[in-house]
């Protein structure tokens, strides 16, 4: 019954199977994040620490899903559970503002370029959703520009262009462009036969956090092109943020946008969400007292119970100040590379067609793909290969042959994303290596690869 990965895969996991007979009559597919949806079903976590977590059934695993990539310091960081364990004796919400956000939306100015001014909420999807807002807002215009394939949360607006859209009103939709990424000339075309363009957002490294890599060059054509036709340049930062350096992926490629969004690291590994830019346009939540039209057609209203609270902040403010103090980036950086290598050696070893790709902490397994095909500057229309490539019944497999060898990683297209914490030493990833050369020789003896 199965194949020797699922059968492995049952052996190793009877307490989450249990689990999951429950929780399918609970929620939805018995998992509450459609990214959480394996087959045949998915673990039930324990308790984390450092780069390490722990299943129901006692198995140790290396975590590259990192908390969905919020966790860059790892689990359990003795500094965030101090400052976290200490704020719930003083009040979780005091129903007023705070010393505490002060001091968190001034670490999101200090170490973000575009961050004038700041707004907080709870997650990745309430920033982007307020992001194009703001933009549509300030301009006046309706139309927003993304590019496929490229994730920005699951509020009605941003999911165009991907699946699971029911619900979504048509008219909705209609008011988003969404483009191949790569295609600068494809972008001018657009913006030069719609005058109603306010905003383009992108995830700045490339879609799925930067498995489908953007190009610098794209971005600083981006940056000139709307810059000259006045249209709100947006970088969706929820993952890169704090990540890709301390600034993100605007201080690390030198090109500062009108607005960003943040979320994950943001809140320490607690809920949290900004959105940030230019002072004006972040400014249209802003009341005018003296100006009744302005209040009751141009500004946005914005509330929200948990804008700002005092458990997140607490998280959030000592992982900036980790981030912005020492050696987190770095550390998360490194591990990154000597994992980027260790992959690319032993592919090379066991001569599996394919490449580890990324930048400093997001690195990704592709599995039939040359490094060349993986460089956007270097052969853009590859690019977008990768999902044709993609075989579900090898995902899958690959999938459970990484878990049963002690690794979690992220689904990738025919491959896997690993997240890097400052907590991931050089131990983890030789271990990691090595069951990344298993798994993949498992998945090669059933005829997958
Ligand atoms: N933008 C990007 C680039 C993301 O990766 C995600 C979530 N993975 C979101 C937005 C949505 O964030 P959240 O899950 O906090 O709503």
């Amino acid at each position: 019954m199965g194949t020797q990965i699922q059968r492995k895969y049952l052996d190793l996991h009877p307490g989450s199977l249990d689990r999951w007979a429950v929780a399918r009559d609970i929620f939805p597919d018995g998992v509450t994040h459609d990214g959480r949806r394996v087959t045949p079903f998915p673990i039930y976590a324990t308790h984390g620490k450092g780069p390490l977590k722990w299943d129901v059934d006692g198995n140790e695993i290396i975590d590259y899903w990192t908390g969905h990539g919020s966790m860059i310091l790892g689990h359990s960081h003795p500094e965030i559970v101090t400052a976290v364990q200490e704020q719930v004796a003083k009040g979780t919400h005091l129903s007023a503002s705070s010393d505490l956000e002060i001091r968190w939306g001034q670490l999101v100015q200090q170490l973000i370029p575009s961050a004038e001014k700041v707004r907080f909420h709870s997650s990745g999807t309430e920033a982007t959703m307020m992001a194009i807002r703001m933009a549509r807002a300030y301009t006046g215009k309706m139309k927003i520009i993304k590019f496929e394939e490229h994730f920005h949360g699951w509020n009605d607006y941003l999911s165009a262009g991907g699946s699971g859209l029911g619900g979504i009103p048509q008219e909705t939709l209609s008011t988003m462009i969404v483009l191949p990424p790569n295609d600068i000339s494809l972008v001018e075309e657009t913006i030069n036969r719609n005058d109603d363009v306010a905003a383009i957002i992108l995830e700045p490294t490339g879609a799925h956090m930067g498995l489908e890599p953007i190009g610098p060059t794209f971005l600083s054509q981006l940056r000139d092109i709307t810059y000259k036709n006045e249209i709100v340049l947006i970088f969706d930062e929820v993952v890169t943020g704090f990540r890709i350096s301390k600034g993100g992926a605007q201080e690390y490629f030198g090109i500062t946008p009108d607005m960003t969004t943040m979320a994950k690291i943001l809140g320490g590994g607690l809920p949290g969400g900004a959105v940030a830019g230019k002072a004006e346009i972040i400014n249209m939540i802003e009341s005018h007292p003296e100006d009744n039209n302005f209040n009751n057609t141009r500004r946005i209203a914005h509330n929200g119970t948990f804008n700002a609270n005092p458990l997140s902040a607490v998280a959030g403010i000592r992982a900036l100040e980790l981030i912005s103090e020492g050696e987190i980036n770095n550390l998360a950086s490194k591990a990154g590379e000597n994992l980027k290598q260790g992959l690319n050696e032993m592919l090379g070893k066991l001569e599996i067609p394919g490449c580890a790709t990324g930048i400093n902490s997001l690195i990704f397994l592709r599995l039939n793909t040359d490094p060349d095909e993986a460089d956007p500057e270097k052969n853009i229309t590859a690019v977008p290969d990768i999902r044709k490539k993609a075989d579900s019944l090898m995902q899958s497999e690959l999938n459970l042959a990484f878990m049963n060898n002690g690794v979690h990683a992220g689904n990738a297209h025919g491959g896997a994303r690993f997240i890097m914490s400052s907590a991931h030493t050089e131990d983890d990833i030789n271990k990691t290596v090595s069951s990344v050369a298993k798994a993949l020789s498992e998945v090669r003896e059933q005829g997958l690869l």
